[in-house]
């Protein structure tokens, strides 16, 4: 173990992982959109990918702030038809720039076939994928490398590189060393160690910063980046360069 008290990052950030809206039952959380940029420049984030189930706020948002925001479309792959027509929509009439898929919430396994039609509009519109990662049984490491193993092309961000238990953190790393068209977002996950470890195995181009706010603090978040021990290059490309280049921003 390094002792020693970790430097703090000032530099401009990109977050690949925020959220307006309201996340009632056990979360009892709320944000908007105003709150959110205020938050940005609080952090000098310059830009923030959005998502939220109620799509047609995550439109109204983008629309306000264009430049700050990038819109994500959030469907549920359980209503097929329906599904893949919002996704479309989003990505060929709001300029939406990726899909996410929330397979704990809409309880549906990555790899299910109703998944597939979605991933084939990711495919033919060059858009990445974001997974929630670290729940079971819907939101496993192994099962997102499943579908990615299928879509070898398509470029998925395992959000939350497997969470709070240290089995989906490795199996998060393991699964994304196996498979390069996965990458991690380090949201909610709690062990510093291992965003140094995933550079090291994965290279310095696969892991990149997300907060999930309103869920946790930029402030935390950001913290433990910067407790990874990184160097100042490799600090620069998770916040920054990474969700730049892999999102095409
Ligand atoms: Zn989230």
């Amino acid at each position: 173990m390094k002792v020693s008290i970790p430097p703090t990052y000032e530099g401009p950030k990109i977050d690949a992982h925020s959220h307006i809206g309201r996340f009632g039952s056990w979360a009892g959380l709320e944000s908007t959109a105003d709150e959110l940029i205020e938050q940005m420049r609080l952090y000098n984030v310059s830009k923030s990918v959005l998502f939220y189930f109620q799509n047609d706020e995550v439109k109204r948002a983008v629309e306000k702030y264009p430049r700050e925001l990038v819109g994500y479309v959030w469907p549920n792959p359980n209503e097929g038809e329906k599904a893949l027509d919002l996704v479309k929509r989003a990505l060929n009439e709001w300029k939406f720039k990726g899909i996410k898929l929330h397979p704990l919430i809409h309880a549906f396994l990555p790899n299910d076939e109703i998944v597939h039609p979605i991933m084939e509009e990711a495919r033919r519109a060059k858009v990445p994928v974001a997974i929630h990662s670290g729940h079971p049984p819907f939101s496993l490491p192994w099962s997102i490398g499943e579908l990615a193993e299928n879509f070898r092309d398509v470029t998925i961000i395992m959000l939350h590189m497997g969470h709070g238990h240290g089995v989906y953190i490795q199996a998060a790393i393991n699964t994304a060393r196996r498979l390069d068209n996965i990458y991690l977002e380090t949201s909610g996950m709690p062990m510093h160690t291992k965003i140094k470890e995933a550079i090291r195995l994965l290279g310095d181009n696969r892991v990149m910063y997300g907060s999930d706010t309103p869920f946790h603090e930029p402030a935390v978040e950001i913290q433990r980046i910067c407790s990874a021990d990184l160097n100042s290059s490799e600090l620069e490309r998770v916040f920054y360069s990474n969700a730049k280049e892999v999102l095409r921003l």
